[in-house]
């Protein structure tokens, strides 16, 4: 089954790794993400996230180092999809995946994760889509410029967007930008929903009734989410599944099955967060066991048709209701 996942750290980790003296690449690595990975999952598409991790920029001039920082993330993405030969390509839209799919070849989407890099500026926000980003998480797990994060003091997630987030939002709507609502605070997805005009995704978040953790979504949210046409990625962080961090499986599975009982069958797809963490428990490791838990979900009640939906239809429906 084809599968497109809405969020991966590849390249964070990449770097990370590199960082510390391994020689790493998408060809060759010992994360959760490769192109072997990738080619064994039957990946139509995959959205590679440019996560700037604002903790280690501190004082003055800190979301302009993180600006900078996304920009040389993107670049990077840039070398390592040049290094598969034409077994990736970059795609834009829904048509480029389409097109790159019938050439037997895997389609990347380049999104940034922490809006908080634009600084006020929607220039940056024109320079990403100049360099093909075509998602944008609003924010990750601080306040930015956008808005307020996902927490567990009350106060932060009863705060939304700010004036500078309501434009950000119709410039992605105005450009075919798909919204991210993932990480932000309760507040700020509601007022995302109220806003966009667009359908929006939750890229990499679960179920709160089943795993009570801030970034997870209410069944309010999954339920008002597919009533506007939007669409929630599976994460399989084991803290956002299980709250001992011991996930698996059959964990996954509820959450899947809950997910789609309140969201509706249109609205939920796949976004693994790999490479993403290396905390907690899980029996799915890399993206190349995803086909492992295709079969388990069609073992255990999950119908054919469904499954297609939550592996790529979903995702490509929203790619093409969005993305011009
Ligand atoms: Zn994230």
């Amino acid at each position: 089954m084809h599968l497109i996942d809405l969020h991966c750290d590849m390249i964070w980790k990449l770097l990370k790794d590199r960082a510390e003296g391994k020689e790493v690449d998408i060809c060759r690595n010992e994360g959760a993400v490769s192109l072997l990975g990738l080619e064994k999952a039957e990946s139509m598409a995959q959205f590679f996230a440019a996560f700037v991790y604002m903790g280690k920029f501190q004082g003055k001039g800190r979301w302009s180092k993180g600006y900078r920082e996304a920009l040389m993330m993107l670049k990077a993405l840039d070398e390592e999809i040049e290094r598969t030969e034409g077994k990736i390509e970059w795609a834009k839209n829904a048509g480029d995946v389409l097109g790159t799919h019938r050439q037997g070849k895997i389609a990347a989407i380049k999104s940034v994760e922490e809006g908080g890099v634009l600084e006020e500026k929607i220039s940056r926000l024109e320079t990403f889509y100049e360099e093909g980003v075509r998602l944008l998480t609003l924010t990750w797990n601080e306040e930015n410029c956008i808005g307020y994060p996902n927490s567990r003091d009350r106060n932060i997630m009863e705060k939304g967007l700010k004036k500078f987030g309501m434009e950000v939002v119709s410039f992605m709507n105005e450009k075919g930008m798909i919204i991210d609502v993932s990480h932000l605070s309760d507040q700020g997805f509601w007022d995302v929903i109220c806003l966009s005009k667009a359908p929006v995704v939750a890229s990499h978040s679960n179920a709160r009734s089943l795993c009570a953790h801030p970034r997870n979504l209410t069944d309010e949210m999954l339920l008002e989410l597919g009533n506007h046409g939007g669409v929630v990625g599976l994460n399989l962080y084991p803290y956002f599944v299980d709250k001992n961090g011991r996930s698996n499986m059959e964990k996954l599975a509820v959450h899947l099955r809950h997910m789609v009982s309140v969201a509706g069958e249109d609205a939920v797809a796949i976004g693994t967060d790999f490479d993403g963490f290396d905390e907690g428990i899980s029996s799915i490791k890399n993206i190349g066991q995803m086909p492992d838990f295709y079969d388990y979900l069609k073992k255990h009640g999950f119908t054919e048709k469904i499954l297609e939906k939550v592996w790529y239809k979903n995702a490509l429906r929203i790619m093409a209701e969005v993305m011009k």
